[in-house]
Parts: structure tokens; sequence; C-alpha cells
């Protein structure tokens, strides 16, 4: 398409059999260079950034008796992947390994499985990555090594739950300093791959092993907690602890293999988002890649929540590549590892992933097939990404609007459902059709947020001073801000402040109050008071709502010029015979909207974790009414037509690309997808950048 020169006007669609549409304008090289760039890109290693699709490969032991080697290497020439992910070591090792107690495969003979593998990948110019797993070991690791090994609270060597005949390492200790040091240091000497990805490698728990007591008391001088209360002291030390412990680990590891090999780089497999308990700030730092293991849904989930996760990598990875780690079965607390789901459930993750910028990496547990259906979908897809690749890469999001997610929250207001308000807000934009990225609290310094003309922030409780000045300063430069329930409400060891620490922002005073469940409330809509508000959009014949279920209680520092929405307090919901208001209206305002530099619209209440438990559409136009007021700019993308889509905007230094996820199904917000529903027209309008 580039070749031909497309004029800017002429939008394209491709894909929309596939499930997603690109809707593609062509501009000409290096526009972009005039128009100022985000963020300056980072250096990364040239083997990560120039790797679109990856192929998974998980062997199991008995692989090396039954497998067959060259099916794969086909299978990811056919799938067009440049890079591979291959199973080394740690807990069964697939090559003649001379690391003592390095357990080799049972049926490995005199093979080098790994070395075929990676030999076989090197001759098709594909990125290498080893995959290790050191979760657990064996009982003669045990019997001359008992300090690898995890204990329980009540002091017992710790049983592996899945393989009894296995037990649990301890991560934090020499088991991963040491012994699986040996085990990278001989894997990068005798393969060189491009880097070590790294499975379950942080843990499985509470350990209270003797490395753990001793370290953690010369570290704080603390005995190990026996609370998991995240507002006791000790808990608290031990969580940063383990934490820098972890960081530790990973450091010794890239310090000893890029001994080795300078480019390359142990790839920790970790979450993301705000419920990991791994600090995503340092581990993104260490990484010049990551792999978002976010297989499939887990029960029932809407398929968007994989461009969530990509979201979240992006915020602390910035312009680095982050790859979509999908899987092609089922992710249930069964653990069917081998199994195979419909081919429209493994598309529409994986396309989600690609249209929100991550690579797809396919994983495959297990190189023996015993279900072959998802082979040719995944090849299909694949192919279709490299034939789109130049759209695909090197790319950055157009979107102007950054959903604030806090893992300081997550960590110490465990009780704050700050998640769901978020889950309420992704679910909002994405039926709003508004691109966003996710943008993390602690990375709040103003050339990251250059980018964003508004920030929303759902229920982020735990702030610190410092991120609260930032956000004073984002909106004194003229940023907006939306906020909800008890924003600012906590330090950032979640300790109770007297005030927002945001009050000032808000132009409200938190009174010390919180009404933790009201049942039966409603929101009066003021149409006398504030006529055609724009609050209004969508609910002009209105006269209340529901109400959302906790309110932080509240009083106004100084008089507001327009309280669009009012409380109408709960009232009995039995008998029938009682349920009527017994205050027909309050001045108690709802939503308190300001100008202070930029725009600040807070909503003293948990509407957007309302929203996510009930999904009721008055309270999506609400949150969407108070979004648009506070952006006041036109929409980098608008999309007009039917249907469910997940809409995000790309530019890179020749085109600007715009997906349309068409989730449109019956099964949506469960994920369970069965087919295609297809929908249209859509036109769709982008608002191109200065100069363009
Ligand atoms: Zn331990």
């Amino acid at each position: 398409m580039r070749e031909r020169g497309l004029n800017r006007r002429e939008f394209l669609q491709a894909g929309a059999a596939a499930g997603t549409a690109a809707a593609l304008v062509a501009g000409t090289p290096g526009i972009w260079a005039q128009t100022g760039e985000r963020t300056t890109p980072a250096v990364t290693a040239t083997w990560a950034n120039k790797t679109m699709r990856w192929a998974q490969l998980t062997l199991t032991e008995d692989d090396p008796a039954t497998f067959d080697a060259r099916f794969w290497l086909d299978y990811f020439q056919r799938t067009k992947s440049d890079g591979a992910c291959l199973s080394g070591g740690g807990c069964v090792a697939y090559y003649p390994t001379e690391v003592p107690f390095h357990h080799r495969s049972q049926w490995l003979g005199s093979r080098d499985v790994l070395g075929e593998l990676v030999t076989g990948c090197r001759n098709m110019n594909m990125a290498v990555l080893i995959r290790t797993d050191p979760h657990a070991t064996y009982e003669d690791a045990k019997a001359a090594h008992p300090e690898w090994i995890a204990v329980t609270a009540d002091g017992q060597p710790r049983r592996h739950w899945a393989s009894p005949e296995m037990w649990v390492t301890c991560a934090l200790g020499p088991y991963n300093f040491e012994f699986m040091t040996a085990v990278h240091k001989e894997l990068a000497q005798k393969y060189r791959p491009d880097g070590i990805f790294m499975n379950r490698w942080d843990g499985s728990g509470d350990c209270y092993c003797e490395s753990c007591r001793t370290n953690f008391r010369k570290a704080t001088g603390l005995e190990l907690p026996r609370t998991r209360d995240p507002q006791d002291a000790g808990r608290r030390a031990f969580l940063e602890w383990r934490r820098k412990r972890l960081i530790e680990v990973l450091d010794l590891w890239n310090g000893e293999i890029r001994a080795i090999n300078p480019v390359s780089s142990i790839v920790p497999n970790n979450g993301s988002g705000a419920q990991s308990p791994l600090d995503s700030v340092e581990t993104s730092r260490r990484a010049p890649m990551l792999a978002a293991d976010r297989q499939a849904r887990h029960g029932l989930e809407a398929p968007w929540l994989v461009g969530k996760s990509a979201k979240e990598f992006r915020a602390t990875m910035g312009d680095k590549p982050v790859a979509g780690l999908f899987g092609i079965g089922l992710e249930e607390p069964y653990r069917w590892k081998d199994s195979v789901t419909s081919s429209a459930e493994i598309r529409i993750w994986a396309l989600d992933a690609i249209a929100n910028d991550m690579r797809p990496w396919f994983s495959k547990f297990s190189g023996t097939l015993r279900d072959e259906r998802w082979l040719a979908g995944v090849e299909d897809m694949y192919v279709w990404a490299q034939k789109n690749e130049a759209y695909l890469a090197g790319r950055k999001p157009m979107a102007r609007v950054g959903l604030v997610y806090s893992q300081q929250t997550a960590w110490y207001v465990p009780g704050s459902k700050a998640e769901d308000a978020a889950l309420g807000w992704y679910q909002a934009l994405v039926e709003s059709r508004i691109p966003f990225e996710m943008v993390h609290d602690r990375l709040l310094d103003p050339a990251r947020l250059a980018a964003y003309r508004t920030l929303i922030l759902p229920n982020i409780v735990a702030l610190s001073d410092a991120q609260c000045a930032q956000l004073r300063a984002f909106v004194e430069r003229g940023g907006n801000v939306v906020a909800t329930g008890e924003t600012s409400l906590s330090d950032e060891w979640g300790a109770r402040r007297k005030n927002f620490g945001l009050a000032e922002l808000f132009g409200v005073d938190w009174t010390g109050k919180i009404e933790p469940k009201m049942q039966n409330s409603y929101i009066r809509l003021e149409h006398e008071a504030v006529p055609k508000s724009p609050m209004f959009a969508g609910l002009e014949d209105a006269q209340r709502v529901v109400n959302g279920v906790s309110r932080v209680d509240v009083k106004p520092r100084a008089s507001f010029a327009e309280t669009p929405f009012t409380l109408i307090p709960s009232y009995p919901d039995l008998p029938m015979e009682k349920v009527y208001p017994r205050v027909a209206k309050t001045d108690i305002s709802c939503l308190y909207l300001r100008q202070a530099g930029g725009r600040v619209a807070y909503f003293p209440f948990d509407i957007d974790r309302t929203f996510w438990e009930v999904l009721s559409e008055d309270h999506l136009k609400m949150m969407r009414n108070a979004l648009l007021w506070a952006h006041n700019e036109p929409r980098v993308v608008e999309v007009e037509g039917p249907g469910l889509l997940d809409v995000t905007a790309w530019r890179n230094t020749h085109a600007i690309t715009v997906h349309l996820v068409n989730l449109t199904n019956p099964m949506a917000l469960k994920g369970p997808y069965r087919g295609f529903f297809p929908v249209g027209p859509h036109s769709v309008k982008v608002t191109l950048p200065q100069g363009v």
C-alpha cells in the first residue's frame, strides 16, 4: 500500500473476515518527524525490536521420545514466525546439561532436543528465547540441598500441589540465586540465545525457609510476618523486601548472561496491571521486551481484557515491544493445559491483542499434537499479520485519554475494589469507541503525560503527596481529570488521610464520612437549574437515574457554577408499600465540575465500580458525558455504525492505522465466541495530527 502511494484520504478496509477491520491511511514517509514524537524510542536489543511474531513450544518431559521436531520447524515457517521460545531447563532439561541436579528428561537419551530446535530456528533466521521454569525440583535435589526447598508456615518442606513427587522451590534463596544462575550460564554458553524466558520464577506464595528468615531479618530486623494484612508494618516490609529480592535475582541473571552475550536478556514472565505483586515499573526497566502472559479468558471474561493487558504492559514498557502470549485452549482452574478451544475464541483473543499493539505469540504445551484443530486458524492470523507488518511495526498510540491504574492501591488497600472501577471505565470506553491508554500511577512525570489531554482516576485511593502534586501540575498545564470515589483519600502506603490529597483539585473536602452501601438511592437530573447541560446527553428525557453504592461525603470549598446531578438518599425497598422517597430533593451534588487550568470532574461515589457490576446504560452515559466535557477536544477517531467495537488508533513513520475489532457477539461479555457476526457499514473519521 505504501508503494502505491495512496492518497491519505483513501481508506482501506482489510481483514474484516478475521473479525477485525483496519482503516489505513498512508502518509508521507518520515512525516512524524515534523510533529514531535511522544517519547524518544528506547534503545532495545535488535532481536527484540525486529521480532514481530513469536512461536512458543513448551515441551513435556516425554516429548523427546515422541515429538516431531521437523513438524514444528515447518509450522514456524508456515506461520511466518520470526521468533521462537523453546523449552530449555529448570524443571526438566532438554539438553545434556552438566549442572548438578539439573534433571535431564528421562526420554532424552543421547539427544540434544533443545540444540536441534535452536539450530533449526537459527537456520530460519529466527530470534530464539530459551524457556526455563525453576518453580519445582526433585527428591535427590532436596536431599542434597534442603535449603533449595520452600517451607510452609508450619515449618514443613513444601510438596508440589500438582506433582506430589516434586518439591516447590524457594524463589528468594540459593535455588534461584545459585542453581538457576548456573543453569542460565550454561544455556547462554551452549546456545547463545537472545534471551531466557523465565516462567514461574518469582515464587509460589509465602516461604518460611531458613534463608528467607535470615535474609529478611538482615534486611529489616524483623521476623517473617504471619499475617497477610498489608496494613501490618511487618507484612508491608515483607512485600517490599520480596519485590526487591526478585529484582536482585533478575539483575544477577542478566549480569551473568550478558557477560556471555551482551545483547541477551532475561525476559521474566510476570503479570501486569494493578493486581500484579511484582513491581512492573522495575521489571519493565530491565527487559528489552516482555511477553504478556494472558493466554485466554479465565472463566467468563470479555475479549477486550487482552487489550487491557497490552495497555498495562505498554504503560511501563513505553516504546519497547510487548508480545501477547495467547494460548489455544481453555484457561480454567481445572487446568486443561492440552486443550483446544473454538477457532473464533482463539482468533478474537489474538486479534484484540494485535489491535492493541501486542506482537502475537502463540503458546503450545506439548510437542506431541493430540488435537490439531487450532493449527490452520493461527497460521491464517499470522500470515495476515505478516502481510500487514508495515502497519503493525514501530507505531505509537494516538490516544489522548489515559486510564490510571495503581499497584500501590491494589497492594495496600486491597478492599478498595479499584480494579472493578477500572474495569467499569474500560467497558465504558470500549462502548464509547474512545481510544485510550493505561497510565501507571508511578509514571506521572510531565514527559510521560505529554501525550495525554485527559486522565481518568478510577478510585485510585493510594496516592503519595508527590503523585498528587504531579496530578495538580498536569491540570495546571491544561490537562483534564475525571476522578471517582475515594481517589487520593490514602497515602501511598494505604494510610487514611484526613482529607483528599487532591482536595484542591476536586474543589471539595472530605467530611470524614463514607456511606458504604446505599440501597435504593437515586440521582436527580437538575434539568431546570442547568438546562441543556452536556451531562444530560442521551438523558434528555430522564428525571432521575439509579445511584451508585458507596458514597464519599464531601463539602464543597466554594459554590460550583453547575450542579447537574443531585442525591436522592436511600429509602426502604421493602415492604413495597414503604417504597417511596422520604426526601424528594437535596442539594447534595453527585458530580463536581470545575475549571482549574484544565477541567476537573469528580464523582463522589463509585459510579464506575457500580457500572461494572450492574452495567446500567445511564451510568455509561454519565461517565461518557463527564469525560467528553472534561476532554473538550475533537476525538482522535470517531466511528459511526452499529456494533460493539474495540477501537484503537496508531501512527508510525508512514501510516495511520485504525483497528476496529468487531466484538459484536452474544458472548461478548463472557468470551466463549462460537463465530463472528459481521457488522457495518462504518464510517471512520480521523483527526489528523497537525502538519499531516
Ligand atoms: Zn524461602
